[in-house]
């Protein structure tokens, strides 16, 4: 009883064995600019800096794609799997972000309100119009779901779900570019009843939709426990470069199921320095 007391508070205290890391962490990033920095902007030197840290701490960027691929067949994801993600489509996403994905080959998922992209005009331009993202590489960036009219989902019935995230499908199909059946609820809004919520995913089910994204700012275990409830890390250009680190490390941190896994290990180790303290203090007699 003593050895797994014992073995529990080393294995929670000081986390005596680095657990395997099957978790994927989905960053959510807004606009980028080059001098402008607030909750939803960051500056192309705060992103920079991020990407640079996130190769140096070997994070290996993944699509939405391949997370679908990864959940129906199975397929392995690299070590420390990354999905970077942009909402809304802002024209900065191609003019700022998208040469330092480029330069750092970070793959993204933009997730696109497609009644803005189809009344963008050049006039007055803030977010990117169908000839702009059909200029962009798609082996870097995919595009995804993000409803027609960057609809409330906490508001709004199932009869509008239905339609915004058809609609929003329809404009990939007619304008000939491909996405990714994955979705960014807008606001990170779901509905607060459960039944509603049910409801919801059946139906997101029933159309497709193959993962949806929230903003809980935790890093999800793999394998997923809903796949209708990935969450985000909110990347905001408000926070410090040390509040970005922290972030990466939101994790739960005591998952039962890793705790009980390294408690055996510990209990092992124990066993083992107990058997071979045994073996040394036992008399001898030539
Ligand atoms: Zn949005």
């Amino acid at each position: 009883m003593i050895v797994l007391l014992l073995s529990l508070c080393l294995t929670i205290r000081f986390g005596l064995f680095v657990p395997e890391k099957k978790d994927l962490t989905v960053l959510m990033y807004h606009k980028v600019s080059t001098s402008q920095k607030d909750a939803l902007t960051v500056t192309t030197r705060q992103l920079e800096k991020q990407l640079q840290h996130l190769q140096a701490l070997g994070y290996n960027t993944v699509t939405g794609k391949q997370a679908i691929d990864f959940i129906e067949k199975n397929e392995p994801l690299p070590p420390n799997p990354l999905l970077v993600t942009f909402d809304d489509g802002y024209v900065d996403t191609l003019e700022l972000a998208y040469p330092l994905l480029q330069q750092y080959q970070v793959k993204a998922t933009i997730f696109l309100p497609s009644a803005d992209i189809q009344q963008t005009n050049t006039a007055n331009q803030s977010v990117l119009s169908v000839e702009q993202l059909r200029t962009m590489d798609l082996n870097l960036v995919e595009f995804a779901l993000h409803t027609h009219t960057h609809c409330d989902f906490k508001k709004a019935s199932l009869k509008d779900m239905q339609h915004e995230l058809l609609e929003n499908m329809r404009f990939f199909k007619e304008n000939e570019l491909p996405y990714a059946p994955v979705f960014a609820y807008p606001y990170g809004a779901r509905p607060k009843h459960k039944a509603a919520l049910v409801d919801m995913k059946n139906l997101m089910n029933e159309l497709g939709v193959k993962m949806a994204f929230r903003i809980g700012n935790r890093i999800n275990n793999l394998p997923l426990k809903d796949i209708y409830e990935v969450q985000r890390l909110d990347v905001r250009g408000t926070d410090s470069f040390w509040e970005f680190k922290t972030k990466l490390k939101k994790r739960k941190k005591y998952n039962v199921n890793w705790t009980i896994a390294n408690m055996g290990k510990t209990l092992s180790l124990l066993n083992l320095n107990y058997s071979f303290l045994r073996k040394r203090s036992k008399p001898t007699f030539n």
